[in-house]
């Protein structure tokens, strides 16, 4: 069987990373017809379009797409195509594991945490209002009139909105994941003390979902104090599910304690469609320098090859990975002590790829 799959290369590190996976997968011996899009700044110059609907057409047909991560300047009206894709194909859940292969830079041992991150509302989902703009100017209003709190006049406002229809799918999603991986807990990270409505919502819909799971075990956290339980004793969680915020800043702090951005890959799920992509972005300063870690994305694609049901190839190629840094010979910097003697980003491929042939 030939899988049809999108392919998304990105940019900064991105078509590195891309090319990489893309010949790991293709001699896991699964058949791929790759069907390459673009999106992001050079979608912008090529097309006219960040996000150009050629994209999203592809994406809606083949249901399956594989993408590198897509640069997102800071505080420019540029809104973000990571965001944009996340929502216009309703990718709800992101789902990001971390798991500590033996050889792995860290100091921590047997991490194996699931990250749920809710991913089409909350803080991070772009509804805002920049500074002096009439409607700015009518939101403070409003808000002056409905609470009686002055928000100052030079403010800009992005709008925290958390549903339960968002939080009752993520949570169930997060707990079906656990039954359906003999997973034991599910960990609700939130701040409903000081956000009692937004956070305060996520955390009763999420108590009363854990209800129809009596099967797993469930509990709550107050995000700051998860942050400092996960550097001190990450072993005790196993499903962490966050609203959007949040489960972005978990990611980069669970991928730290298992060697790094360049050992962490995610999915962005819907009900009928996926994007794989690593948690990492494009580190624009490694662009074109065969330097970066390809295994995040590499990972991403054996979450890939899991979801198109071929298991087997999808072990071999994290076993030929996980040999692969085991052995720490043929690792890029980030996985070498001092950076000495680290191989670059293509070279990791062909150390993969031999592997996945030794294992065959
Ligand atoms: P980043 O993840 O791109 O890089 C931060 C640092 O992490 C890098 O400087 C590098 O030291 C390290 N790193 C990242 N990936 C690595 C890899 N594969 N191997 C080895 N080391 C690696 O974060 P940033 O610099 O904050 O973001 C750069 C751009 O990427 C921003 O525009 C951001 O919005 C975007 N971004 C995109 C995605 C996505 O496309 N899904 C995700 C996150 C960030």
């Amino acid at each position: 069987m030939v899988h049809n799959v999108t392919l998304i290369p990105g940019d900064g590190i991105g078509p590195e990373v891309s090319e990489a996976t893309k010949r790991v997968l293709e001699a896991s011996g699964v058949r791929f017809k790759w069907d390459v899009a673009y999106a992001g700044a050079e979608a912008l110059e090529e097309f006219g379009a960040l996000l150009p609907e050629a994209t999203l057409a592809s994406i809606r047909q083949n249901r399956v797409a594989i993408k590198g991560p897509v640069t997102t300047p800071v505080g420019s009206g540029f809104r973000s195509v990571n965001v944009a894709l996340r929502k216009k194909l309703d990718l709800y859940a992101c789902l990001r594991p971390c798991k500590i292969y033996s050889g792995a830079p860290t100091v921590f041992k047997n991490v194996d945490i699931v990250i749920v991150r809710e991913n089409t509302e909350g803080l991070y989902a772009g509804i805002e209002f920049e500074e002096g703009k009439p409607e700015t100017a009518r939101l403070r209003q409003l808000v002056f009139e409905a609470t009686d709190s002055e928000v100052r006049e030079d403010s800009g406002i992005s709008l925290k909105v958390i549903s339960e229809m968002a939080s009752r799918r993520i949570v169930r999603f997060a707990f079906e994941y656990a039954r359906a991986h003999n997973r034991k807990k599910v960990t609700a990270a939130h701040k409903a003390n000081i956000m009692k409505f937004s956070d305060g919502l996520f955390l009763a819909t999420a108590r009363d979902v854990a209800q129809e799971y009596p099967d797993i075990e469930f509990e709550d956290r107050i995000v700051d104090n998860l942050c400092m339980q996960l550097v001190k004793k990450p072993q005790q969680f196993d499903i962490l599910v966050l609203p959007n915020l949040y489960g972005d800043l978990i990611s980069d702090l669970c991928a730290g304690l298992v060697g790094g951005l360049g050992l962490a890959p995610g999915a962005n799920l819907g009900d009928d469609m996926a994007i794989f992509e690593a948690t990492h972005g494009s580190a624009p300063k490694y662009k074109g320098m065969n330097k970066v870690n390809p295994m995040s994305m590499m990972l991403s694609g054996v979450m890939m090859l899991k979801h198109l049901e071929e298991k087997e190839a999808a072990d071999r190629l994290e076993g030929a990975i996980a040999a692969v840094i085991a052995e720490g010979n043929d690792v890029t910097y980030d996985m070498k002590p001092n950076g000495a003697e680290a191989v670059g980003t293509s070279q990791v491929a062909d150390a993969v790829i031999k592997k996945m042939r030794e294992i065959k």
